[in-house]
């Protein structure tokens, strides 16, 4: 069976790859399996450039089929912070907690009408250093006045969705996989993976942007 190395030690992450791509007939690893590989700096100005670097260094390192994505929080209260940012925005000690509450604390009081944000998720595909494509989606809601909910990782306690009124967190894996920026944007990079598996060589640039201007 053929390899998909996702370039990420995120096991929550993994998790949510693993299972929004299990159609895919192919044996998912992740970084945790090839302990040696080069380490990544995460210091592009986007989503996608991120995406991108992770999925060509590792490729090239171990000459498979690789998955590369990045992902985060934008919030347009905050001008797109904390963006590509998102995983360290409590500085050095960061955690999900500090995460959440340095946003709360950045927003303070203002109404749920002005806490609009969105995630975003940019994944690349590359083969033995070449790049096959790319896409990026975006899942759209408001930031809570308080941590609510168990599930997920990240932002999730504080991530509205206005339909249900409900965070992400407290929603689970059943609706998240199905309506969130990584379920997107994995949903169109599998269609690139099983057409480039099926037309080996050709390349598929698919450069679908997210709707709207990018902060990251
Ligand atoms: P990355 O590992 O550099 O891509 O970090 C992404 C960061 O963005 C995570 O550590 C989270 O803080 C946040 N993030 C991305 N996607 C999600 C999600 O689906 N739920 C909650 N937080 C997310």
């Amino acid at each position: 069976m053929k390899e998909l190395v996702i370039a990420t030690q995120n096991k929550k992450k993994l998790e949510e790859i693993r299972e929004i791509l299990k159609g895919l007939d192919l044996k998912i690893t992740s970084l945790v399996d090839y302990s040696f590989a080069p380490k990544i700096v995460e210091n592009g100005v986007t989503f996608r450039d991120n995406a991108i670097k992770k999925a060509l260094k590792i490729s090239r390192f171990n000459g498979k089929l690789t998955l590369g994505e990045d992902s985060g929080l934008c919030i347009n209260a905050l001008g797109g912070k904390p963006g590509v940012y998102s995983a360290r925005f409590s500085g050095k000690n960061k955690s999900d907690a500090l995460n959440n509450q340095k946003v709360l604390k950045l927003l303070g009081n203002l109404p749920l009408s002005k806490r609009r944000a969105h995630y975003s998720c940019a994944v690349a595909i590359a083969d033995a250093g070449k790049l096959i494509g790319s896409v990026e989606c975006r899942c759209f809601g408001r930031i809570g006045f308080k941590p609510r909910g168990d599930y997920g990782f990240g932002y999730d306690p504080v991530f509205i969705i206005p339909k249900y009124k409900k965070t992400f967190a407290q929603l689970g894996p059943k609706i998240k996989h199905k309506m969130s920026h990584r379920y997107l944007a994995l949903k169109k990079a599998e269609k690139i993976i099983a057409g480039y598996l099926k037309n080996k060589g050709q390349c598929y640039i698919l450069k679908k942007a997210a709707k709207g201007g990018g902060y990251g």
